[in-house]
């Protein structure tokens, strides 16, 4: 089985099924961050060369299925696995965390992209939190008038911004912390991704007890197919594969 990773739920479904004799997981990692969790079994990392390139891969070897556990931000493997799949006759299975769903007391302004969430920040903050990741940097970079605080992994090659102060940390995050956090540096709106789960929702949760807007950026479009939530459902999947 080949799985797409680069998420806490690829490495937990990875470790689940290691010890699992009837499945020989292959996890595939993009290789963006430099020193990734540890994964439990077989680890490739790098691109396929676009889908042709996956659908090779998965000839050569012999894939029997593919789990897609990949980011909900990612925005190109999950349409390359979906053609490459069809194409080899390959049952592909998309594990995707819901989305955080608005409550009372947030105030979230809904963005299409990175451009979007840009060009709206003027109207809405002078001071903001941007943890949407070092390669989605540039959208932000003709705001020269605004001051960021930018939360990364790992130490970023350059920064395309003007004024920012980058601080490396590693989740879960806790609201409590994140409310100190985005007093400490007078933020005044959070710039996210709708990522779902419970690592990076500390700030959402701080944005809404503080009172401040959060501009979300909404998730990229999923190819068709089957789609589940858990790891726990992912399991079910593989085992009815399996018969
Ligand atoms: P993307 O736009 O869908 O992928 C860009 C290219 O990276 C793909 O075309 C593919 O290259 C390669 N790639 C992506 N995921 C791969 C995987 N699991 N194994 C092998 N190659 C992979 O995705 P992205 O937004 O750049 O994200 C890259 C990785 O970071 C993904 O694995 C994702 O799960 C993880 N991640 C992304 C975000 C985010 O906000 N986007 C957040 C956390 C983690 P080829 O075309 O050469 O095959």
């Amino acid at each position: 089985m080949l799985l797409l990773g680069g998420t806490g739920e690829a490495a937990a479904l990875a470790a689940r099924l290691a010890g699992d004799a009837r499945i020989d997981v292959i996890s595939s990692l993009a290789g963006r961050t430099r020193t990734p969790a540890d994964i439990p079994g077989r680890v490739r990392t790098g691109g396929f060369g676009g889908t042709n390139g996956l659908a090779k891969y998965l000839a050569a070897e012999k894939i029997d299925l593919l789990i897609d556990a990949t980011h909900p931000y990612a925005a190109t493997m999950p349409h390359a696995a979906a053609e490459a799949c069809a194409q080899a006759g390959v049952p592909r299975l998309r594990l995707l965390r819901p989305s955080w769903p608005q409550q009372q007391g947030d105030s979230w302004i809904a963005a299409t992209g990175l451009a979007t969430a840009a060009a709206q920040l003027p109207d809405v903050a002078k001071r903001v939190f941007l943890t949407t990741g070092q390669r989605d940097l540039d959208a932000f970079a003709s705001l020269t008038d605004i001051w960021f605080l930018i939360r990364l992994i790992e130490p970023p090659d350059s920064i395309p911004l003007e004024h920012y102060q980058v601080i490396l940390d590693r989740g879960p995050f806790h609201a409590e912390s994140e409310i100190a956090l985005l007093r400490e540096h007078r933020i005044e709106a959070v710039v996210s991704k709708n990522s779902g789960g419970i690592a990076t929702y500390g700030k959402i949760a701080a944005a809404r007890g503080l009172g401040l807007p959060v501009i979300m950026i909404e998730r990229p479009p999923q190819p068709e197919g089957q789609a589940v939530e858990t790891i726990d459902a992912c399991v079910s999947w593989l085992h009815a594969q399996l018969g």
